[in-house]
């Protein structure tokens, strides 16, 4: 409800238009309160998703320097069990990942059935940085939107529920953000001098992360593009979405264990059997 959800290709998207800030009438208290439900749920839906193994999930967290990837998985990753969830981050490709094509970094990390896999960055950034900084040609980049659609299409026929999640923050918060992290001894190490570079870039990002979310943007892996002014709200908004993009599975997740339960038992109940007719 609080996230803006683009999921028709070719849906044009104005990120002007949508509000980064909070919607009033929510309080801070209240927020944590609905998280701390919402994290409950999402581990039990994450122990169905374990158990049936017929889905994994992706989310895919974007954003500007400080618009809350990092703060996401510790406050809405966090309430997951460690043991179904890889978080993956990509920076700057190594050697080794420029020789190959753009998506081969990526797609190992795709997650297995059951699990959970966070990339933290994504493909994407071979559509936003290297689109803005003119890192490959243009004929090269454009290709990549295609590719892109082919590879979580993909994704999405193996049972893989792709989410693209946009933390979408305004240009003063965000110097507010560079600058308290400054202040900070213990946030400053998180500083770079490309962020304040990036910064100078604004209008060419937007119009990058628009394209990219207009023509990726797929029923089968949706955009949410997410407020996140104010980190309180943008960590109940992403668990709220995520929650509600895996309830629609539990009834078939629960058939699946139940079905499962019944051969267990079935099996052991044989074993019993023939173990007390051979004594
Ligand atoms: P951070 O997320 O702060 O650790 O920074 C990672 C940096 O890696 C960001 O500045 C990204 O723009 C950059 N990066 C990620 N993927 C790519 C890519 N495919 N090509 C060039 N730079 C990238
Ligand atoms: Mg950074």
């Amino acid at each position: 409800m609080y996230v803006t959800r683009l999921d028709k290709p070719g849906q044009k998207v104005r990120l002007d238009d949508i509000s980064p800030d909070a919607p009033k009438g929510l309080s801070r208290e209240e927020a944590q309160a609905r998280l701390a439900q919402l994290g409950e749920e999402l581990f039990e839906l994450q122990d169905l998703l374990y158990g049936a193994r017929t889905h994994g999930v992706l989310v895919v967290l974007q954003g500007r320097d400080t618009a809350g990837k990092d703060g996401v998985i510790k406050h809405v990753v966090g309430c997951l069990n460690p043991r179904g969830v890889s978080v993956v981050s990509f920076g700057v490709p190594t050697p080794e990942e420029q020789g190959h094509d753009f998506l081969w970094r990526v797609h190992r990390h795709a997650p297995r059935k059951g699990e959970f896999a966070i990339f933290n960055r994504s493909h994407y950034e071979d559509v936003l940085v290297v689109r803005v900084h003119g890192l490959v040609p243009r004929a090269l980049w454009r290709e990549r939107y295609g590719h892109i659609k082919d590879f979580e299409e993909l994704l999405a026929e193996h049972g893989t529920i792709v989410l693209k999640y946009f933390l979408h923050i305004s240009k003063k918060e965000q110097e507010e953000r560079l600058r308290e992290r400054e202040q900070d001894p213990q946030t400053a190490w998180k500083l770079a001098v490309t962020d304040w570079k990036e910064r100078e870039h604004w209008r060419a990002y937007t119009e990058a992360y628009e394209e990219a979310i207009s023509r990726c943007a797929a029923e089968h892996a949706p955009w949410l593009v997410v407020p996140a002014n104010t980190k309180w709200f943008r960590n109940l908004a992403v668990a709220e979405s995520l929650v509600e993009a895996l309830r629609p599975y539990k009834q078939a997740w629960r058939k699946v264990l139940e079905a499962e339960a019944r051969v267990r038992i079935t099996e052991l109940r044989r074993y019993r059997r023939e173990r007390g007719a051979r004594s």
